[in-house]
């Protein structure tokens, strides 16, 4: 009856996340079963509140390092803390997290005969000396470092996916994703983005690491979303790795100051040290993406992004603020 019926049972580790959540909304606005997996060490049920009493969406909490027995047609591996606060909080359990949920969770597609995609990061290209990234670059990685938890854990993932496709016929998916921004970022999880918005709305100083002319390419989350969605789609021969991202590029100092001028803020720029193995620069190149993923492009520039993120913000802040009110 399967093969009669479009609607597939999607699974989605790191479900309840920023990406993850946004994910699980389209695919069940696509008319598929969702099953998101999360053990809520930085996503939210607040992100998938909305979704609870969807039939079509299923909740479970479960941890990606221990084997999950499931019944699905396709799953998206998100799975994995994201910013460098959180990531670098365990950095054990961010590579158990990368290695052994990769593992898993190919297993997984292993016994089902289902497809598989991995999000990848930007970071498998470290500090590039090739920009912008192409995808044929291997990268320039710290393999002792303190973000080398997240950057290694992903390569060896990507390596994992690559050879269970070689080696099991398995169909995988590997996304690289830069820099994503968008409504339900964690508020206190250091990203540039949430950060800076959150101290103009809040009136505290700005805080750039560095001389904040380190770069990077920022892509709001519906893109970002379009592009994954795309790639689970595409024929069996088609792997990736793909690069998906907007490929508008800017400083922390250029960023700042759109930040301040969106949200009419006082607060000042400061100037703080910049964090050991920080990339100078990140942009991607997605000339493959477009060819294959039927001509997408990102359609969200900066600031119509930042101002959609703001208004999230705003929002949340408010209803804080007015939580924390004597009644
Ligand atoms: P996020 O931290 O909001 O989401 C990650 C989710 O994974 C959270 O819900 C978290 O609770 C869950 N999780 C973490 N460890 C888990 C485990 N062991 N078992 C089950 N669930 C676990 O981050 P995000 O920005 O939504 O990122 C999602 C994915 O996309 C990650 O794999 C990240 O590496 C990748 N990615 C994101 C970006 C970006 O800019 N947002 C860029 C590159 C790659
Ligand atoms: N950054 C900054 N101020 C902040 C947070 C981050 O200047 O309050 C810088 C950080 O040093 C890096 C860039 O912004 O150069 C992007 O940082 P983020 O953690 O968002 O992403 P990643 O470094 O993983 O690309």
């Amino acid at each position: 009856m399967r093969n009669y019926n479009p609607t597939k049972r999607v699974l989605v580790t790191g479900g309840a996340g920023f990406l993850g959540s946004h994910l699980c909304e389209r695919l069940v606005a696509q008319g598929h079963d969702v099953l998101c997996v999360d053990n809520f060490f930085t996503g939210t049920k607040t992100n998938i509140a909305h979704l609870l009493d969807n039939p079509q969406f299923e909740l479970l909490r479960h941890d990606v390092t221990f084997a999950l027995h499931v019944e699905v047609d396709e799953i998206y591996n998100l799975a994995c803390p994201a910013s460098p606060i959180h990531y670098q909080h365990d950095p054990v359990q961010t590579t158990k997290t990368s290695v052994l949920g990769a593992i898993n969770m190919l297993g997984l597609a292993k016994r089902l005969g289902a497809k598989i995609l991995q999000a990848s990061t930007s970071e498998v290209y470290g500090d590039p000396e090739v920009h912008p990234q192409v995808e044929a670059y291997w990268g320039r990685v710290n393999p002792i470092g303190i973000r080398s938890c997240y950057d290694e854990g992903k390569r060896c993932a990507e390596t994992l996916f690559f050879d269970y496709h070689r080696q099991h016929d398995l169909r995988i998916k590997v996304a690289r994703i830069f820099n994503t921004f968008g409504p339900r970022m964690h508020m206190n999880d250091g990203r540039v983005v949430s950060n800076f918005i959150v101290q103009a709305l809040r009136g505290e100083d700005i805080t750039i690491y560095g001389d904040g002319q380190q770069s990077r390419s920022f892509c709001f989350v519906d893109d970002l979303i379009e592009g994954i969605v795309r790639l689970m789609g595409t024929t069996d021969e088609f792997t990736g790795p793909l690069n998906i991202g907007n490929p508008g590029e800017f400083t922390m100092l250029e960023l700042a100051k759109r930040v301040l001028a969106l949200t009419a803020s006082k607060s000042k720029i400061v100037q703080l040290p910049l964090p050991a193995d920080d990339p100078k620069q990140r942009r991607p190149d997605i000339s493959l993406a477009a060819r294959t993923l039927s001509g997408w492009k990102p359609q969200t520039q900066l600031d119509e992004g930042l101002m959609k993120t703001i208004a999230y913000f705003d929002q949340l802040l408010s209803s804080m603020n007015s939580a924390a009110l004597p009644s």
